[in-house]
């Protein structure tokens, strides 16, 4: 018997899998692309078990859904195990609607049982399991719990059968009908006409007049809110200290504002105050001096300095000037240009990685991408965006997530316009090199600069 397990990234496939299986894996990779194909056998059973890359449907816009669409249509696996993130249902039931359709039985595994509670989510399983007509087991496969319950119906094969004309309402399932009916040549499965009730592109040649006249009637009705809305309740619960927060630095008009703000208090901070406060000590460490400057102001400070104690050393036990000169003006002196950034590089990390670590980058993703949208990018493309704060080579590999073909490029091309983690320490350098109090301002307004240059080539493209 061949099990395939099915469900959206971060459902917790992989940690069931993992329990499922145990150490009976093989790991290779699905033929033609670079995904990832773990099989594995259910510990004490021979049922074989495979674990599909993470979609949200079954369309074949990206790789990973291609991969899942052709194994669950083509190799027809015995019982389909959809893992549904119980905490957030909503996003997850379109595909298993999609699931539904297929000709394989179903088990819906709702997982996270243990922290539904703590997000005040209750849901109705009884009716669920009655409104999608399937078995659904709930489980924590973190907490291992719900996983023997499980198994067992695995191995009995206890589950419904697939009687698929009773996922939607019956005006919806009569015009399923008709576009069978209407295609009659074709040979349509559900499946496809479901899709062509989707509008799904794949499918739009098979879209006359007639269809279109059924599809236009019901287009409103076709949603899975319904099966929402009847199954699950969600509690009101006290907001806490991050609902707060965010409800301040999302808000609408003060969001950009204060990223704006924190970015410059960043920049003010590491380059400004740290840089201003030891880049010239360092140097005067490395390279001597009478004063140095701190924040702007001449200090004096008398230091011969490593270099030139070096380089008299040299000359006093008899050395050739250029020896001295090697040592001081060469390896001393370029090697102090660089380490006397080090100090504000590594409060720049800091505070980039506080930012990163809070989720607070990820929120302002969130919140540009309604701006994105209106330069032709959505939100997906702000994905490699987003990494690419930290690097362009794998927001660029990120950008293979873009369905639209356009768009995809758009971001490859715009991506390294983002000051990455290598560019802000190369821009902070130089930027105190050539205008040093002033450096933060010149920092940030690389930064601003950099988005307004995302912007308008987005516009020229
Ligand atoms: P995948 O992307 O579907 O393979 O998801 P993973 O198995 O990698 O799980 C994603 C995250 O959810 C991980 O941090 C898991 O530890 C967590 N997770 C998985 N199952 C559960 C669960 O039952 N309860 C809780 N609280 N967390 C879980
Ligand atoms: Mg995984």
């Amino acid at each position: 018997m061949k099990c395939a397990l099915v469900g959206n990234q971060n459902s917790g496939k992989t940690t069931l899998f993992n329990l499922l299986t145990g150490s009976n894996q093989k790991i290779g990779n699905w033929a033609g692309v670079t995904i990832e194909r773990k099989e594995g056998i259910i510990k004490g059973t021979d049922i074989t078990l495979v674990d599909l890359p993470g979609i949200y449907s079954l369309s074949p816009y990206t790789s990973e859904e291609e991969v899942s669409r052709k194994f669950v249509k083509d190799e027809k696996p015995d019982l389909i195990i959809n893992i549904i993130d119980a905490t957030s249902i909503e996003r997850s039931l379109y595909l298993t609607t999609q699931l539904l359709e297929l000709d394989s039985k179903v088990i819906i595994a709702l997982n996270m049982e243990d922290i539904l509670e703590k997000k005040g989510v209750k849901i109705d399983i009884v009716k669920l399991s009655k409104l999608l007509n399937t078995t659904i087991v709930s489980i924590s496969a973190l907490k291992k719990t719900g996983i023997e319950n499980l198994i067992d119906h695995i191995k009995e094969n206890d589950v419904l059968p697939n009687e698929h004309n009773k996922i939607f309402e019956s005006s919806i399932e009569q015009d399923i009908e008709k576009i069978i009916e209407h295609h009659k040549d074709h040979n349509l499965s559900r499946f496809d006409a479901v899709k062509i009730f989707e509008r799904d592109r794949l499918y739009k040649v098979l879209i006359d007049d007639e269809i279109e006249k059924i599809i236009k009637s019901q287009e409103d009705k076709y949603q899975t809110e319904k099966i929402r809305d009847e199954s699950i309740t969600f509690e009101k619960r006290e907001k806490n200290i991050t609902d707060k927060i965010d409800k301040i630095v999302l808000n609408k008009w003060l969001a950009l504002p204060i990223f704006a703000l924190i970015m410059a208090l960043v920049y003010f901070f590491s380059v400004g105050v740290i840089g201003g406060l030891t880049t010239s000590f360092i140097d005067a460490l490395f390279n001597g001096s009478e004063t140095i400057e701190l924040m702007g102001n001449e200090v004096p400070f008398v230091i011969k300095g490593l270099g030139p104690l070096l380089g008299d050393l040299i000359l006093e036990s008899g050395g050739h000037t250029w020896a001295a000169s090697l040592v001081q003006d060469g390896v001393i002196n370029g090697v102090g240009a660089v380490v006397s950034f080090l100090p504000q590089l590594i409060i720049l990390f800091f505070f980039l990685s506080i930012l990163e670590t809070s989720g607070y980058m990820a929120r302002i993703a969130f919140f540009l991408d309604r701006i994105f949208k209106r330069f032709g990018l959505s939100g997906k493309s702000l994905i490699p965006f987003i990494i690419g704060a930290g690097c362009s080579v794998p927001a660029i590999m990120a950008s293979r997530t873009v369905e639209d073909e356009k768009e995809k490029k758009m971001t490859i091309i715009l991506t390294p316009f983002i000051p990455c983690a290598s560019k802000l320490p190369i821009i902070a350098l130089f930027a105190s090199f050539f205008f040093s109090s002033y450096a933060w301002l010149v920092t940030f307004s690389l930064y601003v600069f950099a988005i307004a240059i995302i912007i308008l080539s987005a516009l020229v493209m």
